[in-house]
């Protein structure tokens, strides 16, 4: 048997940073442990990433410091790349709400994801608990070797800060909002206009000029197709080469080698064109500005380390818990898994091992991806373990694995951008699929 932490305190005072989807869901799994929540959002409504905000940053590649941040990277026409029944909660499903949010597509646009978070906000009753255009700007243990003491500081909108005291803070500020530029040579003085995908909003600046889009990910290939209406041509840049579809004016090339001042752009397989627009759909950085750890947890690489189980930094377990850190999975049951997880935690429920045993395990995780040969940037991706990391939450938490349809429907959401076209979204008959009416199932099981 293995020494496991004791837990003082059933009922603990807990501060949520930030009211997206797992922000909610944490701050509803917490509630209905019998914890005290506080919620702080910097914005002024729920829904983060899901509540599209028209402008873009002062600086289009987000490498000034002092800019005024845009939290949301939504585009105007974005559509889920997840179908809908796998874009709700366990208990609390995306199914349409007639009058409320009913998109009828499968894939619906971003506005229904929105308006069903909303709902969820409401009736969950969460949305009670939300202090709006509160930003968090300091968190820190109040004094060394009490974890369970912290200092949540905050500024609102009018400049004023205040701080409060909270046994346990749970991290759920989001991931996709400071970008992570591709690297070349030529970059920074090459001539024409550059922006990262998080600054793209709509298609028209991109009329009649020639751009090369970095990175094959959903958003590149979205946005390549977005643009690719309105632009002369549209060049996709990337380390693997996508199998999509022939279409007119879009062209798939190895990664750039390098840009010259004059506007060519030069790529690894030789070849090169002069381009007006490069958007870089690169991906972004874990960002925890507000965070003053006195190096216990560290952003590396893209890596936030130490975390067991990509959630609690042993030396601060559980009272300093991460939110959806890991991607590539079902980002709605993840959270909702791991809020469950870090709720009975904090309650004494489930048992944490020895802060020794969760950092070995950790190690062990690194040495295994190390071994596999990924780069240290994908420590928190799940691919490796397939929904082995949600099955292993879902058994702390007593409950039965993930059902086979959700892992098949994920996996084949996946694949379709390159197997269906260019209207992948609406030529998919998920409904059929989910009966086992339609093809696919062998291939996307895996
Ligand atoms: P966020 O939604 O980013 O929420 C974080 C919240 O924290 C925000 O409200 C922010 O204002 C607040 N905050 C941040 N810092 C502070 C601070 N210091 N103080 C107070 N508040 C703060 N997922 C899918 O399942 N399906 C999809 O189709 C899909 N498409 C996507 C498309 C794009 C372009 C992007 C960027 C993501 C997409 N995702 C999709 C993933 C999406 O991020 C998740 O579905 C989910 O919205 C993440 O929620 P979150 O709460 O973790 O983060």
């Amino acid at each position: 048997m293995h020494e496991k932490k004791a837990m003082a305190k059933r009922s603990v005072k807990a501060a949520v940073i930030g009211a997206g989807m797992s922000g909610l869901i944490a701050a509803r799994e917490l509630r209905r442990e019998g914890h005290r929540v506080v919620v702080f959002e910097k914005g002024s409504e729920v829904g983060g990433t899901w509540v599209y905000d028209p402008r873009v940053e002062s600086d289009p590649l987000g490498l000034d410091p002092g800019r005024e941040v845009i939290h949301s990277s939504m585009y105007k026409s974005l559509r889920t790349n997840l179908p809908r029944p796998i874009m709700g909660f366990l208990d609390y499903p995306c199914d349409a709400k007639p009058g409320v949010w009913d998109d009828p597509r499968p894939f619906p646009g971003h506005e229904e994801v929105l308006r069903f978070l909303q709902g969820f906000a409401a009736d969950s009753g969460v949305v009670e608990l939300v202090r709006f255009g509160h930003e968090v700007v300091r968190v820190e243990q109040v004094a060394e070797g009490r974890n369970d003491e912290w200092v949540v500081e905050w500024r609102t909108r009018d400049g004023e800060a205040s701080a409060e005291a909270f046994e346990a803070v749970v991290v759920c500020n989001g991931k996709y909002t400071e970008p992570r530029l591709a690297e070349f040579p030529g970059r920074s003085t090459w001539r024409g206009e550059q922006i990262h995908s998080h600054n793209y909003r709509i298609p028209e600046p991109y009329k009649d000029k020639i751009v090369v889009i970095i990175g094959n990910g959903p958003s590149g290939i979205d946005i390549a197709k977005d643009i690719l209406h309105v632009a002369k041509e549209v060049h996709l840049a990337s380390r693997e080469t996508t199998k999509l579809e022939i279409l007119e004016g879009l062209f798939q090339h190895s990664p750039i080698d390098h840009a010259k001042e004059d506007g060519k752009i030069v790529f690894q397989d030789g070849s090169s064109i002069y381009a007006d627009a490069i958007i870089h759909c690169s991906g972004y950085k874990y960002h925890f500005p507000f965070l003053r750890m006195n190096g216990i947890v560290n952003v590396e690489d893209n890596c936030v380390a130490p975390l067991y189980q990509h959630v609690f930094p042993p030396a601060l377990a559980p009272w300093l818990s991460f939110i959806a850190v890991p991607y590539r999975a079902i980002a709605f049951v993840l959270s909702e898994l791991q809020s469950r997880w870090v709720a009975k935690i904090l309650s004494g429920k489930i048992l944490l091992p020895s802060e020794e045993e969760m950092t070995s395990s950790v190690h062990e995780y690194y040495h295994r991806i190390e071994a596999a040969g990924w780069p240290k940037r994908h420590t928190h991706r799940l691919q490796l373990e397939k929904f082995d990391y949600e099955n292993w939450l879902a058994g702390e938490l007593g409950l039965t694995p993930l059902e086979k349809w959700r892992q098949n429907m994920y996996f084949t959401s996946l694949s379709l951008p390159m197997t269906l076209g260019e209207n992948w979204r609406d030529t998919w008959d998920a409904e059929k699929w989910m009966k086992g009416e339609a093809g696919g199932e062998e291939e996307s099981d895996k």
